[in-house]
């Protein structure tokens, strides 16, 4: 199988603060992987990184089906199937979901009448068709907002898709829903990289492997043993067991947090 993703000792740093150190992943086709890790740990800094945010210092090596990342622009990039999916999606009043998924289906070479037909079809399939004409995420519940960047997704067919906690803020019902939508979009023309520091979304959906991401770097890899013990002892536990001392200040929240303590969206 090759490989979707490949992170090779990436570090990463903005204003002289070093967050990324030395991380190492990779994604083949077809599968999904999930990282989890603390808040802080900088889960959102490596897709800002791979996706060509500006303002970081980066050093290391990422490549999407072979082609380096690192060198091309935030377009470039997403032109060669690189899609994030944003743990807070913006709201954009006036510009219609249909026509901003027009534009961008357009952008990534697909023609008029095609882009128009996947998104009729993909909006069909995930439940879209009332949002289409509407603003883009105004108004949405967290639910939709995170239902509707899965869709984006579904129209544009990236490579890898980096979805940064999709699951947070969510209700337990909508999370079972994009656990499952996120499992549909399962290709083996895909690999994505599933981010989250609740191990509830793991009920509902089941990752190839899962990562545990500490301090910038991924400090073990495994199956679903690994979601257990964060279930059961939390980050905490993993760092002792691997003899990591704690040097980063992470928040009160160590644990993955049940639905009951999850921040609103
Ligand atoms: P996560 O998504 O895992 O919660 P982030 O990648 O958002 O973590 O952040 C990792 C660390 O980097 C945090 O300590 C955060 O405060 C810090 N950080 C993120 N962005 C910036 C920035 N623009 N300037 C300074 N520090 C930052
Ligand atoms: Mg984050």
């Amino acid at each position: 199988m090759s490989t979707a993703l490949k992170v090779t000792n990436l570090s990463a740093g903005i204003d002289g603060k070093q967050i990324l150190d030395g991380l190492s992943l990779e994604v083949p086709f077809g599968e999904i992987h999930a990282i989890m890790g603390p808040n802080g740990s900088g889960k959102s800094t490596l897709c800002h990184v791979l996706t060509g945010k500006a303002g970081y210092t980066v050093k290391g090596e990422a490549t999407l089906n072979g082609d380096d990342l690192l060198s091309l622009d935030v377009d470039e990039r997403s032109r060669l199937g690189l899609l994030l999916s944003f743990q807070y999606p913006t709201e954009v009043p006036g510009v219609r979901l249909r026509e901003f998924m027009m534009e961008a289906a357009e952008e990534h070479g697909f023609d008029e009448s095609v882009a128009a037909s996947r998104v009729e079809e993909q909006g069909k399939r995930f439940g879209m068709e009332r949002f289409l004409d509407r603003s883009l995420n105004d108004d949405l519940s967290g639910g939709e907002k995170k239902r509707s960047e899965i869709f984006q997704m579904a129209v544009l067919v990236p490579k890898v898709a980096l979805l940064d906690e999709i699951d947070s803020g969510l209700d337990v019902d909508a999370v079972k829903q994009v656990a499952e939508a996120v499992e549909e979009m399962r290709s083996p023309d895909l690999g994505v990289v599933m981010i989250t520091h609740y191990s509830r979304i793991l009920r509902y959906l089941s990752p190839d492997k899962i990562h545990v991401m500490i301090d910038g770097k991924i400090v073990d890899s495994g199956g679903a043993e690994l979601a257990e013990e964060l279930d059961s002892g939390g980050y905490d536990a993993v760092r002792e067991r691997l003899g990591i001392e704690k040097t980063r200040e992470t928040g009160p929240q160590q644990r993955p947090a049940d639905f009951f303590t999850d921040t609103p969206f």
